[in-house]
């Protein structure tokens, strides 16, 4: 049975009298039905992580990092387990936790092993020839973090990662759709010697406890991944206590095909990129703008591929798609296709619910669209499914022009064999990851956050530490002198310095 909160290295049930049911999306089954968290849990789950500041972070580096490199090792023997059950609580095919989420998570736990070692200031120096600067890089405090449903084993890392490798400790507000796997990392994290406390989780609601945790007077950071909307309400939240923010917000990446790109690998690339994780990813691929004499070619191969995409039993290693989150968000997603038929788009494959067999769970087809104007509600919002709108362009200026007509700044991508092409695209859109003949791929060494409306600051790699610690300088006199010269600013009359 799994319990709401971990505060202070112990599972506890959440302290409000609501209960709420985890779902398996692929067949509307309960997982668990938790009893949830409310702000009184966050008072508690804050105040352990208060108590336990002060050692943690006056830890040795390699106290931490001993601990982080056990806790990837104890993961690599449970990798299985967390596969089984992020697969059951977010209806992801077995295939993508096996070999992304999991695998993905563990390698940003031996990363921030190693940079839990390697957190430097810049070199000192006496830079007025009379005192010694130091750059020291504090860890901030209790840092409260809440993540979306999508990744939720990776999100849950790549908030606990960085805060707590910096010595700062962490109360992370999971969704309460998908909190199995955070609670399970919660525990593994105390089973592999992080000492209680540095780690707590709370799960409930956003409005109640997500809200509590952004106003907590004694948390001095908010990391927050999640839509724009909820962001802009944290930011607000955060304004109270002037807490530093952290924020990861929403996404419409642009996928910008040039007419000399290798055609079969933009189209697979396309397919991919759109569907991974049916569609509910930040950076995923979701206007294809094609450069004119690409564009037939393009539709009709990402229709085919589209239509061979195996939807299915996500425990089913053959299953290439799984449903989407939940029947709300299907309601949603078929609502954005419904609207688009509307006003006159072609639906090239897919825009469906489909039926049979798939009718228990909230799937959705992958769908293509094209005859669609920029700023139609398909092309312009996040609809966070399995849709691809593509859009022809003629010149290149035309093409990267549409590619940053967005509020977003997450992540594009720009598909060409002219270097000189591929170069002016990843110095002209704008957007915080732009790939080039690829779109996806994360690595634990490379920054990842947006620009514009997609918010501000890093997770991953060594940057998420400019975010995760304080610089403070600290300056030191080397002279040891009683009347320094710059005191003649307030002793300017020499009888009274004498
Ligand atoms: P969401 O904004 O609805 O919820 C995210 C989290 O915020 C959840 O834990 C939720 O309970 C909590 N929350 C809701 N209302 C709150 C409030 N008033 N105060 C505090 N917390 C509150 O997002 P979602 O539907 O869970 O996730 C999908 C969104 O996340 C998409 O917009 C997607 O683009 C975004 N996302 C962004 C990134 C990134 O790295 N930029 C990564 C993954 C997902």
């Amino acid at each position: 049975m799994t319990l709401a909160v971990f505060a202070g290295g112990q599972s506890t049930p959440g302290s409000s009298s609501e209960t709420f049911d985890v779902v398996n999306p692929a067949d509307d089954t309960v997982v668990e039905s938790i009893r949830i968290a409310d702000p009184s849990d966050v008072e508690r789950a804050v105040a352990c992580a208060s108590a336990a500041f002060g050692d943690w972070s006056r830890a040795a580096p390699v106290e931490r990092s001993t601990a982080l490199h056990r806790l990837a090792a104890l993961l690599e023997g449970k990798a299985a387990a967390y596969a089984a059950a992020e697969t059951q609580q977010t209806g992801k095919p077995i295939r993508l936790t096996t070999e992304f989420d999991v695998p993905g998570s563990i390698d940003n736990v031996s990363f921030f092993a190693g940079a839990a070692r390697h957190l430097e200031g810049k070199a000192s120096a006496e830079w007025d020839g009379v005192h010694t600067s130091l750059i020291r890089r504090e860890p901030i405090g209790v840092v409260g973090s809440i993540a979306p449903w999508n990744y939720p084993l990776q999100m849950a890392m790549w908030k606990i990662l960085p805060a707590i490798s910096a010595g700062n400790t962490i109360v992370l507000k999971p969704a309460e759709m998908t909190p199995l796997t955070s609670l399970m990392l919660a525990e593994d994290c105390m089973a592999a010697g992080i000492p209680a406390g540095v780690v707590n989780v709370v799960m409930g609601a956003g409005r109640t406890v997500g809200e509590a945790l952004v106003g907590h007077p004694d948390v001095s950071m908010v990391s927050f991944t999640g839509s724009t909307p909820v962001g802009q309400r944290v930011m607000e939240l955060a304004t109270a206590t002037i807490k530093r923010v952290h924020l990861e917000l929403g996404g419409k990446a642009p996928f910008v095909v040039f007419d000399d790109a290798n055609p079969e690998a933009a189209a697979h690339g396309a397919v991919a990129g759109a569907l991974i994780n049916a569609g509910q990813d930040c950076t995923a691929a979701t206007r294809a703008y094609v450069q004119r004499p690409l564009y037939e070619a393009f539709v009709s191969a990402v229709a085919d591929l589209f239509a061979g995409v195996r939807l299915g039993d996500p425990t089913d290693p053959a299953t290439d798609m799984g449903p989407l989150i939940s029947r709300r968000h299907q309601q949603s997603v078929a609502g954005f296709i419904d609207r688009a038929r509307g006003y006159g788009a072609t639906i090239v494959t897919g825009g469906e619910i489909p039926g049979g067999d798939l009718a228990r769970g909230a799937f959705y087809r992958p769908t293509l669209v094209t005859d669609v104007a920029q700023d139609s509600d398909i092309a312009r919002n996040e609809i966070f499914g399995p849709v691809l709108v593509v859009i022809p362009f003629d010149s290149d200026d035309e093409g990267i022009a549409l590619a940053n007509d967005t509020v977003y700044g997450l992540a594009a991508s720009a598909w060409t064999t002219d270097i000189f092409r591929g170069l002016r695209a990843q110095r002209e859109i704008k957007a915080g990851c732009v790939w080039i003949n690829d779109h996806i791929p994360i690595v634990s060494e490379m920054p990842h956050g947006g620009f514009k409306q997609s918010g501000f600051g890093k997770d991953m790699s060594m940057y998420s530490f400019e975010e995760y610690t304080n610089v403070k300088h600290v300056s030191m006199d080397i002279t040891g002198e009683v009347r320094k010269p710059w005191h003649r600013t307030i002793f300017a009359n020499p009888e009274i310095s004498q």
